[in-house]
Parts: structure tokens; C-alpha cells; sequence
């Protein structure tokens, strides 16, 4: 059983799927837990804080993780998994989804480390996990500006790797290819499409092993597809 007695984790988009997943996973392992999302859900997890939060606004998110830090007085892990998706061809994109998408998966994620960092650098043990995308390592016809979001994230955090790696701050993306949740339902994805998808709970499984591989390694990408998917497709 994983023992994270004594750290404090942060999880944008904690709400639902693979963030809530990971929040659940955290908790049992016994990691102080901060929950950002628009909901501010805390799941009914006992001790843990939900903070209600859109990572559009740079103000709140710095907000929330100063809320985070103040209750738990410490902050070890940042898991940036706050997103959204549309489906479509780029042709055609709702003007509206080209700024969410862009706001949240990109802005988002940069407020939620820049926010974060200087709390992760008195850590002995940090971690930043980038809940990042297939989609981040390939262009998928049909999913342009959720592209360029996810290759901004990867991109983003192999730099970071760059700056941060003599700092002791692991930086990881995690590409998950198809997870049934509700990401992007109606919005280009319909009931029976996420089919034999990994779940939420897979990926979050995958998420801890990351974070708790011993300190002298690290690992940089994890690319996970489910069996349903090609690697080329
Ligand atoms: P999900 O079930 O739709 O959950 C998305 C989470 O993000 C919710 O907790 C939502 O909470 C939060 N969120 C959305 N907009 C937000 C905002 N403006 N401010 C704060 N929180 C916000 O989706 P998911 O599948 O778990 O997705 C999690 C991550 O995995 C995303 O980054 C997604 O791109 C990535 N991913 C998903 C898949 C997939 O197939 N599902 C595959 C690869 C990667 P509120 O609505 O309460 O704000």
C-alpha cells in the first residue's frame, strides 16, 4: 500500500474523472489533498479541501493554492489535470470552444505551476504531473486546437524538466490516449463512444506510480492507449 503520510498534493479539474479518481487514490494513501475546479467539490473526503476555482483566472488559482497551502502547510505534488475538449474540424470550430480550450488546458496549467512552484521548491519530494494527452504527441484530424493545447502541455513541461531537475522537482506528462468519462460529452463525444476506453482509475494508477518511484529516478512521459486504439491512429 502506498504511504504518502505527511505530503499535500493539489489536483486541478478534481471534480470528476481521472482527477476525482486520483484525489480518491491520493487520500487513501494518506496525502493532504487541495481539489480545484469550478464545482470546488471536496468529494466527501475527510480533511481534504475543495476550492472552487476556474484556472482561467490567474488571481483565483494563485488564491486556491495559497488556501491549499495555508490548510496543510505544505505543498508536495501538483497534478495539473484541469481540460476540455471539442471535436470537430477546425474548418468549422465554435469560436467560443477555441478560447476555452486554449484558457483552460493552456493558460490554466502554466497559472496552476507558476502558482505552485515556489511551495514545490521547499519540498523534499516534488512532483508535477501534466495530465497532458495522446493528443499532445500526434495531430488527430479533427481535434486541432485540442492539439495545440496538449503540445503546448508537453512542450511546456519538457522545458520545465530543463529548469527544475537540479531543483529536485520531478516534471512528468501523462499522454493518456481514450478514458471514459465525461470529457468532451457532447461536444464531439456521445454515450457509447468511450466504449472500452481505460477508466479514470487506470490512468489515476498510473499517476501514483509516478509520483512515488524513488527519488533518484525520474520519468519524463508515460504514453498509455487503450486496447481499442492503435499506436498509429
Ligand atoms: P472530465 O471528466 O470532463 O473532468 C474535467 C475536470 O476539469 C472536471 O473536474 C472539471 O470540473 C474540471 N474543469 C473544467 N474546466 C475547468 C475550469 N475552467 N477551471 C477549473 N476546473 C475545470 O475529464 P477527464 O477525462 O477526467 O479529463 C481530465 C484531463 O485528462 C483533461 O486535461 C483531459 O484533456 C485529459 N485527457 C482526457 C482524455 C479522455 O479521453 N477523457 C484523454 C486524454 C487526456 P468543473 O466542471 O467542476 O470545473
Amino acid at each position: 500500500m502506498t504511504d504518502l503520510t505527511g505530503r499535500v498534493a493539489l489536483v486541478t479539474g478534481a471534480s470528476r474523472g481521472i482527477g476525482a479518481a486520483l484525489a480518491h487514490m491520493l487520500h487513501a494513501a494518506g496525502a493532504g489533498v487541495g481539489l480545484i475546479s469550478r464545482s470546488g467539490d471536496d468529494l466527501g473526503l475527510d480533511g481534504a479541501l475543495g476550492v472552487a476555482c476556474d484556472v482561467r483566472d490567474a488571481t483565483a488559482v494563485d488564491a486556491a493554492t495559497a488556501a491549499v497551502v495555508e490548510r496543510f502547510g505544505r505543498l508536495d505534488i501538483l497534478v495539473v489535470n484541469a481540460g476540455v475538449g471539442t471535436y470537430g474540424p477546425f474548418l468549422d470550430f465554435p469560436a467560443d470552444d477555441l478560447e476555452e480550450i486554449i484558457d483552460v488546458n493552456v493558460k490554466g496549467a502554466l497559472y496552476a505551476v507558476r502558482a505552485a512552484l515556489p511551495h514545490l521548491l521547499r519540498s523534499d519530494a516534488a512532483d508535477v504531473v501534466m495530465v497532458a494527452s495522446e493528443a499532445g504527441r500526434r495531430g488527430f484530424p479533427g481535434e486541432a486546437v485540442y492539439c495545440a493545447s496538449k503540445f503546448a502541455q508537453v512542450g511546456f513541461m519538457r522545458a520545465l524538466d530543463g529548469e527544475l531537475r537540479e531543483k529536485g522537482v520531478r516534471c512528468t506528462n501523462l499522454c493518456p490516449g481514450g478514458v471514459a468519462t465525461d470529457f468532451a460529452m457532447g461536444r464531439g463525444r456521445k454515450p457509447g463512444d468511450t466504449d472500452g476506453m481505460m477508466t479514470a482509475e487506470e490512468v489515476a494508477d498510473l499517476a501514483m506510480y509516478v509520483m512515488t518511484r524513488p527519488r533518484g529516478m525520474r520519468i519524463l512521459e508515460c504514453a498509455l492507449r487503450p486496447m481499442i486504439e492503435a499506436s498509429w491512429g
